[in-house]
């Protein structure tokens, strides 16, 4: 094998992916002060939100003083849109300032600028191993959504060639990878595995006929068994970055895949749902997002999603904090004993354990304390025992963070369209 480029090390920005803590403090403060300026003068949706709780762009200097806000979210963006059309006020440069529009499932209307300084998934190309003189291929949709323009414009920025294959046609991107010498993949994992699978069918050897060295994944999770499993096919570099069509890049991996370092372009607070307080490392809580874009200036979105960061260093050098793991979707957890519980973790202790044929956890309440219980049905032929149910209760805290009891109940009992998570507590 010729010796390949490192792709394992170095950074897009130095300066700024090595920001000590304070001075990060004091460059994200200085520019969200900007953009709550010029957004708070441009963007009429923007200045409501301040004028909504009295605040003054003067009263926002730093990270903590967001907390004044409220959050907006995905379903409150497409109302504003619907009222205010196409761009709900958010809208922050004239309309000659851009250069495309894409609409995302809402439907919410995403505007584009032209000389956009918007750098942030290119510096999670870099830190994914791409590198100038690759030809990367990208297989996201080129119809209506914006990601595959976003992460062709990341390639170009770093000096890549990008192939815009698009969803499906399996066999001719497979085709286009061979011919074109492509080395790097842009797309879902699971797309990765298709492209597998049919170049195994027409006779290619992974390795040898294909050229891939990095892969940049996003949209769906990435189990530590899949990637691992799509390197060793490829001997590739498979790393996955986080964002959403709104707000654009907010978290990637770098070599060590030890959790998603936030760009240093925006501002990603891990916030109490309940309270909009910020909360602190280890801490569960919804992703907002601040992002500095003129033309679209998103302060304070809710992504809906669930995580939680650390501030641990990272042997890359970059020193932004880290996104540990997204959890879910906030809509689906239900807190108990002021812990976030994700369907996600329980199907974790469930897949422990064969004996269990299907479950339910119901969380209720006894004289002011949450209890949760796994309601199971065993599998044919097993036998309920306390041993049983011990073994079940003890594995519940490592996915669970919280205490479970088991109780197991007659195969059928559950309906065929159960809830994962049954809340019966009522709280008047
Ligand atoms: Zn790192």
């Amino acid at each position: 094998m010729t010796a390949r480029i490192d792709r394992t090390s170095g950074y897009y920005n130095q300066t700024l992916e090595t920001l000590s803590p304070e001075d990060r403090a004091t460059y994200q403060n200085a520019e969200l002060q900007k953009i709550v300026q010029y957004a708070y003068k441009n963007a009429p949706a923007i200045r409501k939100k301040l004028d909504s709780t009295n605040t003054k762009p003067d009263d926002i200097k730093c990270v903590k003083d967001l907390e004044r806000l409220p959050i907006t979210h995905k379903h409150e963006l497409a109302q504003l849109q619907q009222q205010d059309p196409p761009f709900g006020g958010f809208l922050g440069v004239p309309w000659n300032r851009l250069k495309r529009i894409c609409m995302s499932p809402g439907p919410i209307y995403e505007p584009e600028e032209i000389h956009s300084q918007n750098d942030r998934w290119t510096q999670a190309f870099f830190s994914a191993g791409f590198r100038k003189g690759d030809i990367g291929q990208i297989t996201f949709s080129y119809h209506l959504v914006p990601p595959a323009f976003w992460f062709e414009d990341a390639l170009h920025r770093l000096g890549c060639i990008a192939t815009p294959g698009g969803v499906g046609n399996t066999e001719l991107q497979v085709r286009m990878m061979h011919d074109l010498k492509v080395t790097g993949y842009v797309g879902t994992p699971s797309f990765l595995v298709n492209i597998s699978k049919k170049a195994r069918e027409v006779g290619y050897d992974l390795q040898k006929d294909l050229y891939l060295e990095v892969g940049f994944v996003a949209g769906e999770m990435l189990p530590d068994s899949l990637r691992n499993e799509l390197e060793a096919s490829f001997g590739m570099i498979v790393r996955q970055g986080y964002g959403t069509a709104d707000v654009g890049c907010l978290a990637f991996e770098c070599y060590h895949k030890n959790g998603m370092h936030f760009p240093y372009n925006c501002i990603v607070e891990i916030v109490d749902p309940e309270t909009g307080r910020q909360l602190g490392p280890g801490e569960t809580g919804e992703v907002v997002a601040t992002i500095f874009d003129q033309v679209y200036p998103m302060i304070r979105f809710g992504t809906g999603d669930l995580s939680y960061f650390t501030d641990e260093p990272c042997p890359c050098g970059r020193t932004a904090n880290r996104l540990v793991k997204i959890l879910g979707r906030l809509d689906q957890v239900t807190k108990v004993k002021g812990m976030f519980i994700h369907p996600d973790n329980a199907d974790e202790v469930a897949a422990r354990f064969p004996e269990i044929s299907r479950y339910q956890v119901v969380v209720t309440r006894e004289a002011h304390v949450d209890q949760m219980t796994f309601a199971i049905e065993l599998k044919e032929g097993v036998e309920a025992t306390e041993a049983l149910a011990k073994r079940i209760e003890s594995a519940i805290p490592n996915s669970m963070r919280v205490r479970g009891k088991v109780t197991f109940i007659e195969r059928g009992t559950l309906p065929e369209d159960y809830k994962k998570i049954d809340d019966r507590r009522r709280w008047n």
